[in-house]
């Protein structure tokens, strides 16, 4: 049963729970005090954020139970929970996963516990079984592997159907873009999209080379995205506090395919990497790309540069 329409009234609902101790919440460090929002964004959907919208989790709420994407940072858990529960009663059943990094899959071990069933793309799940995890960030980074109860239990090739809440919910396979195991979900009725990380506001498309991502593929999947939305259509991005529209997904893709085109006709005249890089390929668009501090011009031309077959680093002098 939902509850009274009150809270689903309220444009944000915000709450704090203290971490507890002892809880499978132990490895809490550096979230004390993050308080998360739920926000309405159409139909039955719903978007769950922590401050500075990242992980941002999709949830889908009705009479058939709660259907979530991504589950947020393992210590977040209790949160996620408590604001679903300022919106309904009903049971979290499932969690559809849209790529393998923890700030996506970190919740899923404690769900598990609670009963959910996890789903994801074949890739993403075999990723849970990777000894030495490696992450794009700080040039290619060592983290610890992931916990085996929070391993989905029903994976996928290439889409994936659930039936509930009245919308028959689509899970597709994109393109190599992010990881490989990208998904993403579509929701007809309420007509929402979760593209995951595929898709952020904040920054340059972070593509995770040690994980299979690709340029290329990332081009392919804003296509697919593009293709999949319709003029109304809400997109909940991976990272980034706003829902945007098509629009934006077509402008994002365009400013990859521009600089692209730049980088590809510096190659062909032989340029190295840090002569395309003193050229500025990106000038354009660094005002407005450049929120994420961690992931910058200095990070996506070189993968762009390696990805488009350039190659050397240093111009011979
Ligand atoms: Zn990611």
């Amino acid at each position: 049963m939902t509850k009274p329409s009150k809270c689903l009234g309220r444009a944000i609902t915000t709450v704090a729970l203290i971490v507890m101790a002892g809880s499978s919440n132990a490895q809490s460090g550096g979230f004390e005090g993050v308080e998360l929002s739920i926000t309405p964004v159409a139909g039955n959907v719903y978007m769950i954020q922590r401050p500075g919208g990242g992980g941002n989790i999709g949830a889908q709420i009705g009479a058939d139970g709660v259907l979530l994407v991504d589950s947020l940072y393992a210590p977040l858990t209790d949160r996620v929970v408590a604001v679903i529960r300022e919106v309904t009663d009903e049971a979290i059943r499932y969690v559809v996963n849209t790529h393998i990094h923890v700030d996506h899959v970190g919740g899923n071990a404690n769900l598990a516990e609670m009963g959910v069933v996890i789903f994801s793309q074949q890739n993403t799940r075999q990723r849970f079984f990777d000894e030495r995890r490696r992450v794009p960030r700080d040039g290619g980074r060592f983290d610890d592997p992931h916990p085996a109860a929070g391993r989905p239990n029903i994976t996928f090739n290439d889409e994936l159907n659930f039936h509930m809440n009245g919308e028959d919910v689509l899970v597709f396979h994109a393109p190599p873009a992010h990881t490989d195991g990208d998904a993403f979900v579509y929701f007809p009725e309420s007509d929402v999209l979760h593209l995951g990380d595929v898709y952020r506001t904040t920054s340059y498309p972070i593509i995770d080379i040690y994980n299979g991502g690709t340029l290329r593929g990332t081009i392919a999947a804003l296509d697919m995205a593009i293709d999949l939305a319709g003029p109304g259509t809400r997109v909940i991005p991976g990272h980034g506090l706003e829902v945007v529209g098509r629009d934006e997904i077509i402008a994002f893709r365009d400013m990859i395919l521009d600089i692209q085109g730049k980088v590809l006709a510096m190659i062909r005249e032989g340029k190295k990497l840090d002569e395309v890089m003193a050229a500025k390929p990106t000038a354009g668009y660094d005002a407005e790309w450049t929120d994420d501090p961690g992931w910058g011009a200095e990070d996506f031309v070189p993968i762009v540069y390696y990805q488009l077959g350039g190659s050397g680093r240093l111009a011979d002098r």
